[in-house]
């Protein structure tokens, strides 16, 4: 019971704060704390915020910067880069968790200066467009039905309003936390129930998981907007001109190595499947200058403590038995081939856009607005945006980057407020 934890507020409600510990969301009480705002580190104990820290970038640097080994890996990073001699290398970090490490511990400043941490387009809800957002919304507004989703989504903006707002105007949208949730509500309503689906490989097994079970029911079906990876990943080692790129762990955890060495064969660029750890990061960007020409034609497994070679086979015959792939648009980079998981024949009755007839708004029918979320996505800084911190924040978001703990504007918001 007797344990602190450090925390990052991202919501206040009354005398609760919802607080991010690393990425876990957790409700605790703020009452010895009126003072708290959003983006403030605080010190929990007991469910109880008991302090907030003055300068939290002191704790997370340190931890870095204090820890022999990894003292060793910055030492043996900047060897390498010298050896290497480059004015400049590029490293994109494909995933908004690795994005979270690099920020929260300061790994930009502690790399040479000449390597940039660059970050990708690895959020499923920054990357889901606003044409697919759009269909939940028609679903929400249909009577008799009940529209879950995750509470990222829920306030994602777009040009015809967000699922928040018809909450507010009193549709009834339900957050729920897995998909389960969304099954177990049909079984006990007898109004129509759709889930809208997001996320990676890391999601899909889980929605797949749900559809299977769901038998005969005739009140639940879903909108699925997941998407894998290794077209958009493909795109930035083809587009984006980077020198190396750090690969998600956790997908490669699901889909196995093969997938990455295939880009590895096809663009010759050096990858490394990367953990979540400051070290894990530091350490696959040592790997990354190693590999940089002397060539290498397979992906490099720094995680290799959680990712095997072959993936989770249970996940990915869940994956396999349930959908099949479309083309689909990533929001910032444009419609790339066989990159949206949706149902196949076989679950097709579980298919919300067929039977609710929800349609897309054609790409013509999108304004861009002044959300330069699609630059973002591909690498720009968030504070190169003229609403950072302005006129978009995370309690008025103008743009998904904002909305989520794994959008790059968030990250670089909540890190900056409070620094
Ligand atoms: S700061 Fe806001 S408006 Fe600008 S790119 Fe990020 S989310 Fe979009």
């Amino acid at each position: 019971m007797c344990v602190a934890a450090f925390g990052k507020v991202t919501e206040i409600t009354g005398k609760n704060a919802l607080v991010s510990f690393r990425g876990a969301l957790k409700e605790v009480s703020v009452a010895l704390l009126p003072e708290v705002g959003i983006g403030d580190t605080v010190v929990v104990h007991a469910g109880f915020a008991t302090e907030i820290v003055s300068d939290p970038r002191k704790i997370y640097r340190d931890v870095v910067t204090t820890d022999a080994y990894a003292r060793q890996l910055l030492d043996t990073i900047e060897k390498e880069n010298k050896r290497l001699f480059e004015p400049e290398l590029k490293i994109m970090n494909f995933c908004g968790t690795h994005e979270n490490t690099i920020v929260q511990y300061s790994l930009r400043d502690l790399v040479p200066c000449n390597i940039q941490l660059i970050s990708g387009p690895g959020c499923p809800v920054c990357v889901t467009p606003e044409e697919e957002i759009a269909m939940g919304l028609q679903a929400a507004r249909r009577e008799h039905v009940i529209l879950t989703t995750f509470g990222d989504l829920l306030r994602v903006p777009t040009r015809w309003g967000s699922l928040e707002q018809l909450r507010l105007e009193g549709t009834d949208v339900k957050i729920v936390y897995d998909i389960s949730q969304a099954l177990d509500i049909a079984k006990n309503t007898k109004s129509q129930v759709v889930h809208f689906a997001v996320g990676f490989e890391t999601t899909a097994p889980g929605t797949a998981s749900v559809i299977q079970a769901a038998g005969n029911i005739d009140n639940f079906s879903i909108v699925s907007s997941h998407r894998i990876t290794p077209p958009a990943m493909a795109y930035v080692l083809q587009n984006s001109q980077m020198d190396m790129l750090l690969c998600p762990g956790h997908v490669a955890m699901v889909i196995g190595t093969e997938p990455f060495d295939l880009l590895v064969k096809k663009y010759g660029i050096p990858c490394v499947i990367c953990g979540f750890e400051p070290v894990d990061i530091l350490q696959a960007i040592l790997q990354a200058l190693l590999r940089r020409g002397r060539g290498g034609d397979s992906v490099i497994n720094q995680y290799e403590y959680v990712v095997k070679k072959s993936g989770n086979l249970l996940a990915n015959q869940l994956i396999g038995e349930t959908f099949t792939l479309k083309d689909a648009s990533w929001r910032g980079v444009g419609v790339l081939p066989e990159s949206r998981l949706v149902l196949n024949n076989r679950y097709s009755r579980f298919d919300a856009e067929a039977k609710f007839g929800l349609r897309m708004p054609q790409r013509g029918e999108v304004a861009r607005g002044t959300c330069l979320c699609g630059d973002v996505l591909q690498g720009m800084k968030p504070q190169l945006c003229p609403n950072f911190g302005g006129a978009c924040t995370p309690d008025n978001p103008v743009g998904p980057c904002m909305v989520t703990n794994e959008g790059a504007c968030s990250i670089a918001y909540m890190n900056s407020a409070s620094a």
